[in-house]
């Protein structure tokens, strides 16, 4: 049986914030997959560059690491281009890096609202736009969208993640539709509460927003939500992307998809 890379062909990816959290999970997915890798996001000098040696030593693939500000276009432009000249195309573009702020709406402070959107879902279309031509000319493209089960549903204190994220289902869709028949898929993958520093930090707020110990937050707020009463894990959602990114993955698109251990059934 040959490895999933052989089917598929080696291939570029790049995924925003893949210093932490679902990122890293899914760089890694896919570099195990085989393909090269850009790596992006915050963090300390010394550990990406550690992480960046260890990826492309335990793969044998090339792997790079921008430090862009998603939430500066400019920047955001400037990395695009620096990947496109090394690689020559991105085929595998995975927009997943994201904030969060917890607060009532006539509270939530204006440079929060505006850094959310930035990041969650402006520069998506930063990255998209530059990505397309590349992918165009090659006949083959994924755009994995991160979203959150926040792109389906609302929770109270979350008004800008939750526009944010509903807005990026809505681009993902628009995207699928224009490149349908150009071998390019587009998809919204949308965790439930997954165990990361995003979560982990929201919780003395949510504690303070909803007058609750932050056990009780855990409890009866995050995992309330999903009947599994379980994190989902960041290797479920990392090997789902990389199958939406593989070839068996063709023709699923437009899809705003569900790992949220049943959270939006309800
Ligand atoms: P995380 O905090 O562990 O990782 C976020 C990543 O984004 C980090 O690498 C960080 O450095 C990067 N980042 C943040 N601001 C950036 C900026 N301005 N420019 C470049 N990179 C930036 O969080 P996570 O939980 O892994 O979240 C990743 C994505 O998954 C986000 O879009 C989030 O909304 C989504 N999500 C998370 C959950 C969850 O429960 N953790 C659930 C649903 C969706």
């Amino acid at each position: 049986m040959p490895p999933p890379s052989a089917l598929l062909g080696k291939k570029t990816a790049l995924v925003t914030g893949s210093t932490s959290g679902i990122g890293l999970g899914i760089a890694t997915a896919l570099a195990a997959a085989g393909h090269d890798l850009v790596l992006n996001g915050f963090g300390e000098a010394e550990e990406i560059e550690l992480l960046r040696l260890e990826l492309e030593k335990l793969h044998g693939v090339r792997v790079r690491y921008n430090h862009a500000d998603l939430s500066d276009p400019v920047a955001t432009h400037a990395m695009m281009e620096q990947a496109l000249s090394e690689f020559g195309a991105i085929d595998i573009l995975v927009n997943n890096a994201g904030i969060q702020y917890v607060a009532p709406v006539d509270e939530f402070p204006i440079e929060k609202w505006n850094a959310i959107i930035a990041i969650n879902l402006s520069a998506a279309f930063h990255t998209t736009r530059m990505a397309l031509p590349g992918m165009k000319a090659k006949g083959w493209g994924r755009v994995l969208n991160v979203a959150s089960a926040h792109a389906l549903v609302a929770s109270p204190f979350k008004s800008a993640y939750v526009a944010a994220k509903h807005g990026i289902a809505g681009f993902t869709k628009t995207v699928a539709l224009e490149v349908a028949t150009r071998g390019i898929t587009a998809n919204s993958l949308c965790p439930g509460y997954v165990w990361t520093p995003l979560v982990e930090k929201q919780i003395p707020d949510t504690a303070k927003a909803r007058g609750l110990t932050e056990q009780q937050v855990i409890d009866d707020v995050l995992l309330h939500a999903q009947p599994t009463k379980q994190f989902v894990a960041i290797e479920q959602v990392a090997a789902y992307a990389a199958f939406l990114c593989s070839d068996a993955g063709a023709s699923i698109t437009g899809s705003v998809m569900p790992i949220d251990g049943g959270w939006t059934a309800q």
